[in-house]
């Protein structure tokens, strides 16, 4: 049975959605003023993964991620670059759909704009504003924060630590708007020449923290089963959704609280941040790096760890994504010559393999101890293929275990034996004519042909079978 690790209990709970076999889930998305980098990346691959070993599983998941297109940042950016807050809020809307499709993440099942859910935002204000939960002042709204009684309990702060805490970031003319310095915006009001609009309070525009309470209720409903976002989000954002959302529907928001670890840079393990100034984007970083290697070494690191972003992290998912691919080849190559019939021990294996990967996922999804059953899976695929007999059944059956199980980790594992190039297979037949006459010049001119073309040649004992050298 799955195990999750619940950022709210401090500990890992059986996972039991509300209705057995479906999940609803919701994710954070980014403010969409810039291109996102690794470490935004990482929350993105990370809930992805955890999102397709519960399809795995046999899962349906209604998948909500948001899209920020209007805060402080989104104008800030917007009137630096000279465009409006929409036309920046589309560019980098469809930048993320690009980036993330490239790292093979799953669209999410639906992805709202915070501007396309102004009139519910003022709706679920008004609510709290009438229970007495929120207070209006000189034209914005404020959260009554020490009203909420579990204030604090998801990042596990007494309300004076967060008090202390949160009178040093206030500006003075903050804290003349507001009862309290813990007290949070919900809405603000335009100042002149912003992007504004009409409320019971005057013209303005949300807080960020509401649109997250109002978009996961509206979508998935008053309780959700799971609710994740990064480290850096349990405080202040979700434990301020925690309080909007059980204030407004009296009922318990979120089961399981699921967060993600940072991606660290450097020796001094920097956490990567726009504000730190140390971030690599997607967008970049894919024009030199396969995205299938960048998500391949994402996914693989369990999803509450840190990820130490190098390049020898790169090179060694590079590598290891290789071994994969051959592997999947090398048995695609083999069916050729395979006989029919089945195999009772290739089965059982496989069963056991499977077996193996759920329980080290189901253990809060444990993708390093995942992956080491994969690994097992391929070296146990390799013997197989060497055997001089093969038979066709059980190497389609291996084929199928190892692509649905590196699916997880999003990767999509097809052949990429060419057969029908004529050109290559006419230069490998002359160079076997070459090596059958020992004139090993000439087979070593082809290989090298071949290798400027991106052919990898092996030899086998079954012949000689090429492949496409991976970017
Ligand atoms: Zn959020």
């Amino acid at each position: 049975m799955l195990k999750l690790y619940n950022t709210l209990t401090r500990q890992k709970e059986e996972f039991r959605p509300q209705q057995a076999g479906v999940v609803n889930m919701y994710v954070c998305g980014p403010t969409v003023y810039n291109y996102i980098h690794i470490g935004n990346a990482r929350s993105v691959v990370a809930f992805d993964t955890v999102r397709r070993y519960l399809e795995f599983s046999g899962y349906q998941v209604n998948y909500v991620s948001n899209f920020t297109d209007i805060d402080d940042k989104m104008i800030k950016a917007a009137n630096e670059q000279g465009v409006t807050v929409s036309q920046l809020a589309d560019k980098y809307i469809q930048a993320y759909m690009e980036d993330t499709a490239s790292l093979n993440v799953e669209p999410a099942t639906i992805h709202p704009r915070a501007t396309e859910n102004i009139k519910e935002i003022i709706a679920f204000i008004a609510d709290l504003v009438e229970k007495g939960y929120a207070y209006q002042s000189a034209g914005d709204v404020y959260y009554r924060a020490r009203k909420f009684a579990h204030y604090g309990q998801l990042s596990g702060q007494s309300i004076d630590d967060l008090e202390v805490g949160a009178s040093e970031h206030v500006s003075t003319e903050e804290i003349a708007k507001k009862e309290d310095p813990l007290d949070f915006a919900l809405w603000k009001a335009a100042k002149p020449g912003e992007i504004k609009w009409d409320s019971p309070w005057g013209a303005g525009r949300p807080g960020w923290h509401i649109e997250c309470s109002v978009m996961a209720t509206k979508y998935l409903g008053i309780t959700l089963d799971i609710h994740a976002g990064g480290q850096d989000l349990e405080f202040p954002h979700h434990e301020n959704e925690i309080a909007q959302s059980e204030a407004k529907t009296g009922q318990h928001f979120v089961n399981y609280w699921l967060h993600n670890g940072f991606v660290t840079i450097g020796k001094d393990n920097e956490k990567m941040s726009k504000s730190l100034g140390n971030f690599v984007t997607v967008h970049d970083l894919i024009k030199e790096v396969d995205p299938q290697v960048l998500r391949f070494f994402m996914s693989t690191t369990q999803y509450r760890r840190p990820i130490q972003y190098s390049q020898e992290s790169l090179v060694e998912a590079q590598a290891n994504l290789e071994h994969l691919k051959n592997t999947y080849n090398n048995l695609a190559y083999r069916l050729k010559d395979a006989t029919s019939g089945t195999d009772g021990g290739v089965q059982r294996k496989l069963a056991d393999f499977r077996s193996r990967f759920v329980i080290a996922m189901d253990d809060d999804i444990n993708v390093q101890n995942g992956i080491a059953v994969v690994y097992e899976l391929m070296r146990f695929a390799n013997q197989y293929v060497e055997q001089r007999l093969v038979q066709r059944e059980p190497i389609v059956a291996i084929q199928l275990m190892l692509k649905r199980l590196v699916a997880v980790f999003g990767v999509d594992l097809q052949e990429e034996v060419e057969t029908n190039d004529e050109a290559i297979e006419a230069l490998i037949k002359k160079r076997d004519a070459a090596r059958a006459e020992k004139n090993f010049a000439l087979s070593d001119q082809i290989r090298d042909q071949l290798k400027e073309r991106g052919i990898i040649l092996e030899d086998t004992p079954q012949g000689t079978r090429y492949r496409k050298e991976s970017k």
